[in-house]
């Protein structure tokens, strides 16, 4: 689903991306970890072109973006994306924050967003909220709303960046249940998490990042209780 080739790039001087390459699979699920300012959240950010890599070749889907960034449209309608803050439109509802991009993007017809909305939000288990403001709702319940807002899209692939790190601690159970259960389901996913629980129990394999590039990539039984580098060793040594 998605193929990184060579993808470098740079703020600047400052090289934040060295030498990419990397490959998911349909049904894939990979975790992402790595020191602060490793260049995680840069790495899927340019899967959606949130950012513009400068060399090298991303392919999501079967569509291919180079450094000229043609096709961005349609590689942002198959890749669902959910950040650390939420990002919900905060003077729209539950419901409408759900129904907005299906109704703009896809032309689907409002009763059929409304639908397709409720679906998914009895899936993460809050469609008795969906008529209130993302204000009125708790930090776990807002990721819940971004989380259903992604997969009203239809996605390919979901990319996670930090999607618990803002959360009070009982919260964070109730997202990754939810992520646990988008895995259950056969869900392509790419996640940025210092989660370790999650990536043992649900990753296919584990990258490990640092200073722009991927160090290590390993199952979570090899990466957890045998890491290669030391690098690896030393990151583990203080995050477990
Ligand atoms: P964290 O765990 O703190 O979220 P990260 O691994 O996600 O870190 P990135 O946000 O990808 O790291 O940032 C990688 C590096 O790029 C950092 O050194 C950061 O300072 C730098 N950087 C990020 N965004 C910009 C920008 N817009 N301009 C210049 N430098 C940037
Ligand atoms: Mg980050």
């Amino acid at each position: 689903v998605i193929r990184m080739d060579g993808v470098q790039k740079w703020y600047d001087s400052f090289q934040v991306l060295k030498n990419i390459n990397l490959e998911v699979h349909k049904g894939e699920r990979i975790v992402i970890c790595g020191p602060s300012g490793s260049g995680k959240s840069t790495l899927i950010r340019c899967i959606n072109q949130l950012e513009k890599h400068q060399q090298g070749t991303i392919t999501v889907n079967g569509i291919t973006l180079d450094s000229h960034h043609r096709h961005l449209d349609q590689v942002r309608r198959e890749v669902g994306m959910v950040f650390q803050q939420f990002n919900l439109f905060p003077h729209l509802t539950v419901l409408q924050n759900c129904m907005l991009a299906p109704m703009k993007v896809r032309g689907t017809s409002k009763a059929e967003a409304e639908a397709i909305a409720m679906k998914y939000l009895e899936r993460v288990r809050i469609p008795d909220q969906a008529h209130k403001h993302p204000g009125q709702l708790s930090g776990g319940q807002q990721q819940r709303v971004a989380i259903a807002r992604s997969l009203c899209m239809n996605p390919k692939v979901m990319l996670f960046d930090e999607p618990t790190s803002a959360l009070d601690p009982e919260m964070v159970k109730e997202v990754l249940d939810t992520m646990i259960g988008l895995a259950e389901d056969g869900m392509t996913m790419l996640c940025v998490t210092h989660e370790m629980g999650f990536a043992k129990s649900v990753a296919d394999r584990v990258i490990f990042m640092d200073r722009g590039e991927i160090v290590e990539e390993a199952s979570p039984a090899e990466f957890f209780t045998n890491p290669k580098s030391e690098r690896t060793r030393n990151f583990l040594g203080q995050i477990l």
